[in-house]
């Protein structure tokens, strides 16, 4: 009899007696053993939480939008004092470093930051006397019962990226969490309960495609908020659009950083160990391909192999750890054999990170720092989202050939230029087809403020994430035409009204 941790569903205010429900084990990556368990919900248990949050919607979304930011306010402190709780679960089930932990906590915080001034972006806009006798306003409206389902790359960040917003602007909310990291879901709920949010409006569900088709298919949720892999974003997209939901799905990426002969090569060997390797290459953001321009390659490639071949891989929680293991065996399987393909394809295999082993965590799911130079676009680790420590140098004449090969990619996440040159900068970013871009920024996420989405098989819908595209999202544009009996209606008009 095991006696790990049973991470349940969390409804109406409650968590969920899960002592006769199906579990599934959640793993420590670094040790490579399960560290809890967690429920797989069913359709019924998606009803039940559809039900509550339901109940809970006229209530909220009447409640003053200042109160519903008090609410927030509370939350923002009670995160502040967690974000080292949020952090160790992190890192024990999804292994990153704890260093790196904090920081995706802190870009979750980030959210609730934004979703503080609700009031100022909830306001709509006031035309007096936009006819005879007749004022018109547009408001905003929160669209009712609205879901969540998210990858395990960023269990506490990408949440965060859905919920504050949603209920800020007074949707009820139900959270899908991965089934591989899960525990940070019900840290949330504990303290959103804590600040103040009244029971049904956050609920979570746990669970894989079963809970994910009960909520794409439940004719109350209206909407839809996915983060995840290309073909399930897809999947999500369709199957929620037909049946009438709106629907935002991002994908997954395949992120190039150019570099021009004229880049500072320290600061861009710098950038590169950070975003390829950062999280194990785990990051929907993370640079994947080098673009290298010119000589570029040259000057970089030696610094660039010797970091990578020393880089410190370890338990997430040791305090020197620069990168811990990968999310699953699975992942390390597919990791590993992608690498072997680039070998037999004919990539240049400068580091190879295959046969990793951290003392003291020999069963953990590692994967050393790989690096590939002399790749082709039509090699396997050049097409697919490989999602793991793996660089790959792709060598090119010029800017044009490498805008041109990026433009081309089916993925349109995140790119940077590293560049001393305004001029050619300034053309990349007009000209490339991504929704990301850093000039001399490795990984462009943007701030709570801004909002976060790519291009092409990178999303699928209309709006981007959180932020202000976040508030439109969660959002239906009501607009108003007004007059009262005191002004002359001028009689019955049987043309089509014009103003006058
Ligand atoms: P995933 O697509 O396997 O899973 C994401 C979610 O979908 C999980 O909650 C999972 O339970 C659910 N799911 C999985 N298979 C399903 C199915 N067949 N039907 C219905 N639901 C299903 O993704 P992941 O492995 O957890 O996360 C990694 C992926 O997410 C990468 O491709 C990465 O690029 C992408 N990602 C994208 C962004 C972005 O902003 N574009 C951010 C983070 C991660």
């Amino acid at each position: 009899m095991s006696n790990l941790t049973t991470i349940g569903h969390y409804i109406n205010g409650q968590l969920v007696d899960a002592s006769s429900a199906q579990t599934a084990d959640v793993f420590n990556p670094a040790l490579g053993a399960p560290c809890a368990r967690v429920v797989m919900g069913t359709a019924a248990d998606v009803a039940t939480a559809v039900a509550a949050a339901e109940a809970a919607f006229p209530k909220w979304s009447a409640t003053p939008p200042l109160t519903r930011a008090r609410v927030m306010f509370n939350y923002l402190h009670l995160l502040q004092q967690h974000i080292d709780e949020f952090a160790t679960l992190i890192t024990r089930e999804h292994g990153k470093t704890f260093a790196d932990a904090k920081g995706e906590v802190q870009r979750g915080i980030e959210m609730v930051e934004f979703a503080c001034g609700i009031p100022q972006s909830l306001k709509g806009e006031y035309t007096d006397q936009i006819a005879n006798g007749i004022d018109a306003w547009n408001l905003r409206q929160a669209l009712g019962v609205v879901a969540g389902i998210t990858p395990f790359n960023f269990p506490v960040m990408v949440p965060m990226w859905m919920f504050p917003v949603a209920i800020a602007c007074g949707n009820t909310f139900i959270l899908k969490p991965s089934e591989r990291d899960p525990s940070p879901s019900l840290l949330h709920a504990k303290l959103l309960k804590q600040a103040g949010l009244p029971d049904g409006v956050f609920n979570v569900i746990q669970g894989d495609k079963v809970t994910v088709d009960a909520l794409l298919d439940h004719p109350v949720v209206q909407a839809i908020s996915f983060v995840g892999s290309t073909p399930i974003a897809e999947y999500i997209y369709a199957r929620g659009t037909a049946k009438g939901k709106r629907v935002q799905a991002l994908g997954g990426a395949k992120n190039h950083m150019v570099v021009m002969p004229d880049a500072d090569m320290a600061m861009t060997v710098d950038a590169l160990m950070g975003a390829a390797y950062g999280s194990a290459g785990e990051r929907c953001m993370a640079i994947s391909v080098v673009a290298a321009v010119g000589d570029a390659a040259d000057k970089i490639m030696a610094t660039l192999a010797e970091r990578t071949r020393n880089l410190k891989i370890r338990d997430g929680m040791a305090p020197e750890a620069e990168m811990g293991p990968v999310i699953t065996a699975a992942a390390q399987k597919r990791i590993l054999s992608l690498i072997d393909s680039g070998v037999a394809q004919g990539a240049s295999l400068v580091v190879d990170g295959r046969n990793c082993q951290v003392e003291g965590r020999e069963n953990g799911f590692f994967v050393g720092g790989t690096l590939f130079d002399h790749v082709t676009p039509e090699m396997t680790i050049y097409k697919e989202e490989i999602f793991g420590p793996v660089l790959c140098v792709v060598r090119l004449p010029t800017v044009a050939s490498a805008v041109e090969l990026i433009n081309a990619n089916e993925y349109g996440n995140g790119v940077a230029i590293y560049t001393r040159d305004g001029g050619v900068a300034r053309e990349f970013v007009r000209q490339i087809q991504v929704g990301m871009v850093g000039v001399n920024v490795p990984l462009p996420v943007p701030m709570a403020f801004n909002s976060f989405g790519g291009w092409k098989r990178s999303l699928f819908g209309d709006h981007h994430a959180y932020g202000p595209e976040g508030v439109r999202f969660y959002t239906r544009h009501k607009a108003v035409m007004q007059r009262w009996p005191n002004t002359s209606s001028g009689g019955a008009e049987f043309a089509f009204p014009t103003m006058k």
